[in-house]
This record gives structure tokens, sequence and C-alpha cells, in this order.
């Protein structure tokens, strides 16, 4: 049964003599590893439509329970060619690409997240300063997968943050802020700042349309991107990966 869809690459290895195994996060059938053989030999546009971040349409074959489907077409809408070529944005756009590759599940659809990738990567290629469009998504995506850092009550007694306070503690392993009563002894917080924790509740109530036309403090999405990465890294170092 050939199936057709709009389809983003996330990675691809080598397979066999001249083949490959294409990682793809698809628009109606989320994430899949489909065979693509004989790229190099095809035709050179086939090829190039492999590579990671390529926007496509795609057509794979195979039946139902088929481990790894047969990759037939594949038409390039938009190749993202500058952001593939700009070293300095690369590792950043990867490590968008990680969250995909490490938290979806194989064959569950994912449009949310599809719409959510496809609409960074225009916004990222048409903007010099990324920065915030790689804070919504991170966001975004970690409220998804239900895996958000919690900033509005305290992981342990639940009480929510003292609003006179201009700074609060954030404790990675807990991936919530915690209350001075509760965090009494304890050492190495993350400190975030008030502003750092209005500013992470706007971004849950906006959508893409808002994001580039939202001024923000350099300061503010710094110190939340520096959060919520260390958030991220501590999640996937303690290899809790779960359903979405
Ligand atoms: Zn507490």
């Amino acid at each position: 049964m050939i199936k057709r869809t709009e389809a983003i690459v996330l990675k691809n290895k080598p397979f066999a003599d001249a083949d490959l195994i294409v990682t793809y996060l698809t628009r109606k059938y989320g994430l899949i590893n489909v065979h693509a053989k004989s790229p190099k030999k095809i035709k050179s546009r086939f090829g190039s439509s492999l590579e990671p971040l390529t926007y496509s349409n795609i057509s794979f074959f195979g039946k139902e329970d088929a481990s790894l489907p047969r990759l037939i077409q594949s038409d390039i809408i938009n190749p993202f060619q500058p952001l593939r070529e700009d070293f300095s944005s690369l590792t950043k756009i990867y490590e968008m690409l990680k969250l995909c590759l490490t938290f979806l599940p194989e064959r569950e659809p994912a449009e949310e997240v599809f719409i959510l990738l496809l609409n960074t990567l225009l916004k990222i290629g048409a903007n010099s300063d990324s920065k915030i469009f790689r804070l919504y998504y991170k966001i975004r995506f970690l409220d998804i997968a239900g895996l958000l850092p919690s900033l509005d009550i305290c992981g342990r007694c639940g009480t929510p943050p003292d609003t006179n306070r201009r700074h609060y503690l954030f404790y990675i392993a807990d991936g919530s802020i915690i209350c001075n009563n509760c965090a009494k002894n304890e050492r190495n917080p993350f400190i975030l700042s008030k502003g750092s924790l209005n500013f992470f509740g706007s971004i849950l109530r906006w959508n893409h349309s808002s994001v580039d036309r939202i001024k923000a403090p350099e300061k503010l999405i710094s110190e939340l991107l520096e959060l919520i990465n260390s958030h991220i890294n501590y999640i996937i170092g303690s290899k809790f990966v779960p359903k979405l």
C-alpha cells in the first residue's frame, strides 16, 4: 500500500551498499524510518532530497507491519539550504531535531509537533536571530510531550510562588521550582528571575503567529533557554522516555 505525506528529514544513515535509512517526521504518520534504495544512483535530486532538514512530499510503500517501508518518491518543497549551510545555527537546529528523535514514538501521528517544527524552521530561515524561536519550539515541544518543567507551584509541597520575591529556586532533578521552606539546606539551585517566570507563562499562551511580534528582553530569553536546555539534558541523561 502506497502512502503519501509531507515530511521533514531528521537524519539519514548508510544501509547496505549504496542505500540509506532515512528518518522522517511526517505530517500524517509521525516519526518513521524508510529505506531509500540507491539514492546516489537514481538521480541527484532524489539523493539531495534525503539530506537532514529537507521538507518534501514523499511516497513510501510497505505493508502495515513492514518494519522498513520503501521510499519511492520524494519531491522537495523546501530544502532549507541556508540553514544547512550555516554551521553556527546547525548545531542549535540539531538540538531541536534531537527532541523528536528522542521523545517521539515511531509511527504514532504527531501532527502538532510536525507543524511546530516546520513553522520554526520557516521562522528561523527568515530571521537572523533564532533564539526566541528555538525557545518557543522547545517549550511547546515539552508541553505537547507532557515534559514541561513545573514553574507554577513548588514541586514538593504545591505552594504557589510568593509574588513578592524577585527570584525563585529551580532544581533540575525535581524539574520544578521549590519554595524556600522545602529547599532549606539544599545546594545548587538554578536561580530564576521573576521576569523569566512570568515570561515562561506568556510563552505558553502564544501561538506561532505571535512569536516574532513580541519583543522580549534578551536577558530573559537567554535565562529561560539555559533553564530549558538544562531540563532537557537532565531528562535525556536520566533516560526517562515517556510515551506521548
Ligand atoms: Zn514547598
